[in-house]
């Protein structure tokens, strides 16, 4: 079943997403909406799909980042970022244990900011624990962009989006996305749309 997915205005994509118990994640309402969510994120389609992007506040995301996603995408710019295919699977009440430091920049996108990209500054390493959808304790070591992915999903678990953290001046529509900037670097593209004029603290 799809779910209808919630855009940025609403309240519960800015809500702190309460906890799950192991009982609850084995449930048959939580089995059902991971299911939900799977087609929902497949439909769209998606790498990840948190649940209060379904209108519900709980910890838990799918992830999925199939490789038929990938064929648009250059070999240099999967190689760029470090995309390569992540079977679908779930986490429930993610905690980010390490990061590094230094920071890689790249467009995303959000499906509940439909028809828009910018660059989000991100670790290019996490490590995160978290429980999947049996309820087992699990940590993963990410890299490139399944660390992105993870970063993404496990923020709007805590109503964060990635306009939050986005360089506001690469704010793109997607349709201009694919027309200017998609194959040019970073870096270019910062020194391109950085604004000319002396910002006045507007
Ligand atoms: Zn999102």
């Amino acid at each position: 079943m799809r779910l209808q997915i919630a855009q940025i205005g609403e309240q519960v994509l800015r809500e702190q997403a309460g906890e799950l118990s192991r009982e609850e994640i084995l449930s048959a309402k939580i089995q059902a909406l991971i299911e939900h969510m799977r087609d929902t994120m497949r439909n769209a389609p998606g790498v990840g799909l948190a649940a209060p992007q379904v209108g519900v506040p709980l910890q838990l995301a799918v992830i999925e980042d199939r490789e038929e996603y990938h064929r648009k995408l250059g070999a240099a710019q999967l190689h760029e970022r470090q995309r390569q295919p992540i079977p679908f699977h779930v986490i429930a009440n993610p905690r980010i244990v390490s990061a590094d430091k230094s920071s890689l920049e790249f467009f995303e996108g959000c499906l509940s900011v439909a028809g828009y990209a910018a660059i989000v500054p991100r670790a290019p390493a996490v490590t995160v624990e978290y429980m999947n959808e049996q309820g087992e304790s699990k940590r993963v070591e990410a890299i490139g962009w399944y660390s992105r992915i993870l970063q993404h999903e496990i923020d709007h678990l805590a109503g964060v989006l990635y306009v939050d953290r986005m360089r506001t001046y690469t704010l793109t529509t997607l349709e201009n996305l694919e027309r200017y900037w998609k194959d040019l670097r970073t870096t270019d593209v910062l020194a391109k749309l950085k604004p000319q004029v002396e910002n006045r603290g507007h």
